[in-house]
Parts: structure tokens; sequence; C-alpha cells
């Protein structure tokens, strides 16, 4: 991820605190799928610059959290808002809430029918409006960084699953985005691919993005993260930092939920 114009960004987190603004406020989030309550009363701030790392058992509203973000899902009540703004609706807005908040999934989602080149200067074209050859410039640059871009003419199911989650990576990148979300992006990798996508992430981190990551990786958590926040059953239970949360958890249930993954 070296990147000779980056400078090193300010600490974001100085005795524990951030330093950061909010960036991405959640704030008494309740949602429902039927009778399932699904988030419950969620209280959450990302600050810019924070890697914050979501854990928690499978089903705990892990990634209706990430999605209610930008906005895949709806929520009952409270507020989330991005930069003082609460999410929009629909329409241009909300094509560019999507943009300004990445999303990279467990199932990468490219579109299998378009080059990597083509996947990552798409969205820069259609919902940018940038000119197709300033695209391909940047795409090009950014397949660089992730180290795939001598990928770019193929199509992404002759890539690997960890190129082509590099290349999942990138494409929300080209977005110029302002917090990128990961849901579990490492979870349906090889082994032997998962470091080359944590790396990529842990660059991320460093150069300063904003980024929530459900992931079950402890050792991105303890590398990357300044907070992690545990769930269960729609709520957040604890918040500590890393180094805290995996020697010394407060509540029970993240003793539990410890114990059986480590
Ligand atoms: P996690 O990511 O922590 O595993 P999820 O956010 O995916 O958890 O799911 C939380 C709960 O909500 C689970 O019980 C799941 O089955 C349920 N759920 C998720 N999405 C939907 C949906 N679209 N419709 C109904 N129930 C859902
Ligand atoms: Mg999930």
């Amino acid at each position: 991820m070296a990147d000779s114009t980056a400078v090193d960004p300010a600490p974001v987190v100085v005795d524990g605190r951030p330093t950061g603004e909010p960036l991405i406020v959640l704030d008494h989030v309740d949602k429902h799928f039927g009778a399932l309550h699904v988030l419950q009363d969620v209280n959450l701030t990302v600050h810019r610059g924070e890697v914050v790392v979501v854990i928690g058992p499978s089903g705990s509203g892990k990634s209706t959290l990430c999605r209610t973000i930008n906005r895949l899902e709806t929520i009952d009540s409270g507020t989330i808002t991005l930069d003082g703004k609460p999410l929009p609706a629909e329409g241009r807005e909300l094509a560019r809430l999507r943009a300004d908040v990445g999303m990279v999934f467990q199932s990468f989602n490219l579109f299998a029918h378009k080059t990597v080149l083509e996947n990552v200067t798409l969205g820069q074209i259609k919902a940018k409006r940038v000119k197709p050859s300033e695209a391909r410039t940047t795409a090009m640059e950014i397949l660089e960084r992730v180290g795939v871009a001598n990928q770019a003419d193929k199509l992404p199911a002759q890539l690997s699953g960890g190129q082509q989650q590099r290349v999942a990576i990138a494409r929300a990148l080209a977005m110029r985005p302002k917090a990128m979300l990961f849901d579990e992006p490492t979870s349906a990798l090889d082994p032997e691919m998962i470091n080359e996508v944590l790396d990529v992430m842990v660059g991320l981190a460093r150069d300063g993005m904003t980024m929530v990551v459900v992931t079950h990786e402890m050792g991105f958590a303890r590398r990357a993260a300044h907070r992690v926040v545990f769930m269960d059953a729609g709520q957040v239970v604890e918040e500590a930092d890393p180094e805290t949360f995996f020697t010394a958890p407060r509540s029970e249930r993240a003793q539990d939920f410890l114990s059986k993954i480590l």
C-alpha cells in the first residue's frame, strides 16, 4: 500500500480516546425483521480515521448493522448520520451515499461478465460521471495498490478468491469513499489467501481510512483496530480497545464467545 504522496495520518486515538471528528453516528437505532428485534437500541460512533472491528456470534446483527450504514437496510427508529447529515432515502443522494461508504462483502459480488478493469471503472463513470480515460487511470493505480493490476483484463472467475476480494476492495476505493464497511471479507477464502486480503486492509487502516470491519480474524483486530465492538442478540454489549477486549473482556457474554473462538 505504499503511496509516495501519502503523509502519516495524525494519531486517531490518544490515551484511548479518538481524536477525529465523528463520521458515522448511530443513535438509538432499532430494527426488526418481523418479530425478530435484530438491532436493539444500538449506539455507535465511528470517528474519522478510526478502525472499528465488530465481532459477535452468528445471528447477532453484525451484517444488518453494516447494511443499515449504507442503507441496504432501513431502520425502524433512531437515527444514523454520516458527516452530520441523516442518510438519504433515495435518488442521486442515495447513490452518493453508496459511493461515500464503500462496502465489501464475504462473497465478493463482482460483476461476473465484466473484466476486472471494468469492475473498477463502471461506478466511477456511471455514478460519479468521471471520464472513461480518467476512470481507467484511477482504476489502474488502485489495482496496483491492491496488487492485482496484472489481472486487469481478466474476468473475475479467472482470478483466485483472494484476488477477487482485492478487486472488490479496489472497486469500492475507486469511488473515493469516506469510509469502508467490510462484512466478513475473508470468511469465504481459502486459508492461504486470507492474509493477502488482510494485508491490504491493514494498509488502508494505516493510510487513515475510516473502517468498520466485521471479522473473526483476531490477528487483524490486534494489528489494525482502534476499538472492538462486541455484539450479541442485536445489542452492543461491550466496547474496548483490542488489547483490553481480548485479555480482559468484562461481560460474561463476551467471555463466553471468546472462549469458543480463541
Ligand atoms: P450476523 O451478521 O451477526 O450473523 P445478521 O445481521 O445477518 O447477523 O442477522 C441477524 C438476525 O436477523 C438473524 O437471526 C438473521 O436470521 C436475521 N435476518 C437477517 N436478515 C434478514 C432478513 N432479510 N429477513 C429476516 N431475517 C433476517
Ligand atoms: Mg453476517
